[in-house]
C-alpha cells in the first residue's frame, strides 16, 4: 500500500517535472478550464483514449487557449519517448511511460460529461478502434502506420484496435493506486465505482473501447476484483498483464512525433464540448423496490444484467448474483444516466424491461453480444 505522503509528493514532483517538459515543447503549462470538485475531491478516474497518435499534440490541445470545452489533467503514453528531460526517480518509480500532468488536481476538469466534478479524467495516448483496408490500418482519415508506431494492430470479435503496451497499462495501475493513496485520508476517499470508462457514462463515447482491460485494471489498482486481492501485487507479476507485452521481435520504435497542430485544429474543428451538465446525487432505492429486485420478478434477470454491466466496464462483483448491491445499484444507475431519459426513463436503478433492453443495445455496439 502506497502512504498518503509519498502518493502527494509523488503528484508534487510529477507536476513540476510536467511543467518544466511542457515548457520545453512551448505549450501553455495550465489550462483555465477547470471548475470545482463536487465533493471537495476527486472521488474516482475516468478512463480515456485519445484518439490520436501524438502525445505532445494531445498535450497541445488539452492545454490550448483556443480549447474551452474539454480539459484532462493527466496524459499518460504509450512507451518513453526520447529526448526527454528524465523524471525524477520518485515518478519513474511509478511511471514507466512519458506520462504528463497538464495541471494539479486541485480543481476538476471538463472531460467526461455529468462526471466532471467527480472524476479525475486520464486519457492514454491510444488511437482506438482502427479501419482496416487491404494491409492498412486507419484511424479517422490517417493512417496507423504499423511500423512507425512499432505495434500491431489486434483484432476483438471482429474489430481492429490499437493494442495497449504493457508499460501504458502498469502507469495506469500505479496512477490508480496512488490516486487512491493521495484521497485515502479525506471525508470523501476514493471510490471504485468511479473508476471507470468514457463509455460507462456518455452513449456516444466507446473509449476505452475492448482493448483496455478495464476491470483487471481496476482490481489491480483499487480494491478487491475476485478471489484474492490484486491490489498489492506488483502490477508487473500479474499474469494477465503477459498477453500486452510486445512480441520480442516488435520494438517500440523512438514515436516521430508529426502533424501535431494538424492534430491540434482537428480537434479544435470538432468542437467537443463536455461542460452541458453537471453531475447528479443518486437516488435512493426504495426499500420495498430492492426487495422486489432481489426476490420478485427482476431476480432472474438481475445476474445477466450485472453481468453485463461489468463487461462494459462498470464496476460490479466478479461473480454476479442476485444479490442487489450498494456497488450494482450504482452501476445501473450510472447506466441509466449513460443511456439517457429517451432509453431508459428517469435513472431510478430499477433495472426493468427498457433499462435491460438499452443493455442489449449498448452490449452489441461494443460486439459483446450478438
Ligand atoms: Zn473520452
Amino acid at each position: 500500500m502506497i502512504d498518503t505522503q509519498e502518493a502527494k509528493e509523488f503528484f508534487e514532483q510529477w507536476r513540476g517535472w510536467s511543467v518544466e517538459v511542457l515548457e520545453a515543447w512551448g505549450i501553455p503549462t495550465n489550462t483555465d478550464n477547470r471548475r470545482s470538485w463536487n465533493r471537495g475531491n476527486p472521488v474516482g478516474e475516468m478512463k480515456h483514449f485519445t484518439a490520436g497518435t501524438g502525445l505532445i499534440g494531445t498535450c497541445r490541445w488539452g492545454n490550448s487557449e483556443s480549447n474551452d470545452k474539454c480539459s484532462f489533467p493527466i496524459v499518460v503514453g504509450d512507451r518513453v519517448l526520447d529526448g526527454i528531460k528524465p523524471m525524477p526517480d520518485l515518478v519513474s518509480k511509478y511511471m514507466c511511460v512519458t506520462a504528463v500532468m497538464l495541471s494539479d488536481l486541485d480543481r476538476g476538469h471538463w472531460h467526461g460529461n455529468w462526471t466532471n466534478g467527480i472524476t479525475v479524467g486520464v486519457e492514454n495516448r491510444n488511437a482506438g478502434p482502427l479501419c482496416k483496408k487491404g494491409d492498412k490500418f486507419f484511424w479517422w482519415a490517417r493512417e496507423f502506420d504499423v511500423e512507425k508506431m512499432g505495434k500491431k494492430p489486434v483484432e476483438i470479435d471482429g474489430r481492429w484496435y490499437e493494442p495497449y503496451t504493457a508499460e501504458q497499462l502498469v502507469s495506469n495501475i500505479w496512477l490508480t493506486r496512488l490516486l487512491v493513496a493521495a484521497y485515502r485520508e479525506e471525508e470523501h476517499p476514493f471510490d471504485p465505482r468511479w473508476i471507470i470508462p468514457h463509455s460507462a457514462v456518455a452513449w456516444g463515447k466507446t473509449d476505452t473501447g475492448r482493448a483496455f482491460p478495464m476491470n483487471l485494471v481496476r482490481g489491480a489498482g483499487s480494491t478487491s476484483y475476485g478471489p484474492g486481492d490484486p491490489s498489492g501485487i506488483d502490477p508487473w507479476e500479474l499474469p494477465w498483464l503477459k498477453q500486452y507485452q510486445a512480441a520480442p521481435d516488435i520494438a517500440l520504435g523512438a514515436l516521430e512525433e508529426q502533424e501535431e497542430q494538424a492534430f491540434v485544429d482537428d480537434m479544435l474543428a470538432r468542437d467537443i464540448n463536455y461542460r452541458d451538465e453537471d453531475g447528479e446525487d443518486e437516488p435512493e432505492l426504495d426499500d420495498n423496490m430492492a426487495t422486489l429486485i432481489e426476490g420478485g420478478k427482476w431476480s432472474t434477470h438481475l445476474p445477466k444484467v450485472l453481468l453485463g454491466l461489468h463487461e462494459l466496464g462498470y464496476y460490479v462483483t466478479h461473480s454476479p448474483s442476485t444479490d442487489y448491491t450498494e456497488e450494482a445499484k450504482t452501476a445501473v444507475w450510472m447506466f441509466q444516466k449513460c443511456a439517457g431519459k429517451e432509453r431508459c426513463g428517469n435513472p431510478d436503478k430499477i433495472p426493468g424491461p427498457k433499462t435491460r433492453r438499452a443493455l442489449l443495445k449498448r452490449l452489441k455496439m461494443f460486439q459483446l453480444e450478438d
